[in-house]
């Protein structure tokens, strides 16, 4: 059992208007530090007033970028309470990305126990407005002030907290996406299926591409042939391409292995729905949209749950899809999914973790 020192906030900050939440913008009273150092291995675990980090300018983290993350929520149910959705995925996953990135593990109870314990400690934080939660960011940063290029010796893992608005304000908006030939967001034996800051710099132009192009979002094809669907946007990402359910295949390594992606599947196969894992060409999207048979295609994760894809564009086509509207399946899995997250329905799967 981790021990957790305690430092309260002298004074509290006053909370946002729950209207105008937003992503990210608003931060609560505390956070969650823990340091490493070779040889002594994870140790002063600690909550204390949220406030800057002070590093050294030479810290590893801010040249090669040596920098992992984590996002989750923590849900309000409907009797007060408070509930995490899976976070075990999150803590392993965490690990996963650890090994890849030459980061120190954290012990999964330990890391489960800090993220339980600041969210408690910050609970008056979690909004109970339809949709909204609170967004959990835990991250780790190598902090050595040095600049040869080796792993850190040293090491802080970070849990901030951020109350964060519905992603659909105006209900779920179908989102316009572009078929990307030129960029690509990961590469096999890359570090496409981590959670790592690098991973987020070198996707920003393709996301300023589509935005300039008149689109919301990349559809990222895979980074040898540029012919396979990866990703789209910062989601991962399914199609329903003849009444069945099909989404590029975790062996390449260059898909994030989503916890929001894992739940539809199940989800869909509990359903006794056809879901297969393979290779999609974005070729066949289009093929599949000529014959009438691409029927849905959504993006998947943490933020947004579900994004409907309303309109798939590349440089010559523009595709609506489900005729820019929502469909049947995007829709099932958004109800089930928020409502399990949510706790408005009893959680048979033991999805839900109390905090
Ligand atoms: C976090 C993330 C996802 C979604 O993962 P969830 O666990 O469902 O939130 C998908 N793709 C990328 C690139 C991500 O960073």
């Amino acid at each position: 059992m981790l021990d957790i020192k305690v430092t309260r906030a002298e004074t509290l900050k006053a909370k946002p208007d729950p209207s105008s939440l937003g992503f990210g913008r608003y931060f609560t009273d505390h956070m969650f530090i823990m340091d490493y150092d070779e040889g002594l291995g994870w140790h002063d675990a600690r909550i204390v007033p949220f406030a800057p980090v002070p590093l050294s300018p030479a810290a590893m983290v801010f040249h090669y970028a040596q920098e992992i993350f984590e996002g989750l929520k923590a849900y309000r149910t409907p009797d007060g309470g408070v509930q995490l959705f899976r976070p075990d995925r999150n803590v392993a996953r965490l690990n996963n990305t650890a090994k890849r990135l030459c980061v120190p593990e954290i012990d999964p109870d330990d890391a489960l126990c800090a993220i339980k314990a600041i969210v408690k400690y910050d609970e008056d934080w979690v909004p109970s407005g339809e949709g909204t939660s609170l967004y959990i960011r835990p991250f780790i940063i190598a902090t050595d002030p040095s600049l040869g290029v080796h792993p850190s010796e040293t090491y802080k893992f970070i849990i901030i907290l951020s109350p964060v608005g519905s992603y659909y304000s105006g209900g779920l908006d179908p989102v316009k996406i572009y078929v990307e030939k030129e960029y690509v967001r990961a590469v096999r034996g890359g570090t496409g299926m981590t959670k790592c800051g690098g991973n987020y710099a070198a996707s920003l132009i393709g996301q300023k591409k589509a935005e300039s192009l008149g689109c919301d979002q990349v559809l990222w094809l895979d980074g040898v042939h540029h012919k396979y669907v990866d990703e789209v946007g910062s989601m991962n990402v399914f199609f329903v391409i003849d009444g069945e359910v099909v989404t590029p295949a975790l062996d390449d390594g260059n898909i994030l292995p989503g916890v929001t992606r894992m739940s539809c599947i199940e989800l869909l196969r509990s359903w006794g729905m056809k879901v297969t894992e393979r290779k999609i060409e974005a070729e066949e999207l289009f093929e599949a949209h000529a014959r009438g048979v691409l029927d849905e295609a959504f993006g998947t994760g943490t933020a947004a749950v579900i994004s409907p894809i309303g309109e798939l564009c590349d440089e010559e086509r523009v595709l609506k899809i489900n005729g820019g509207e929502i469909g049947p399946v995007s829709q099932r899995l958004y109800d089930e999914l928020t409502a399990i997250q949510w706790g408005k329905v009893s959680d048979t799967r033991g999805w839900t973790v109390k905090v």
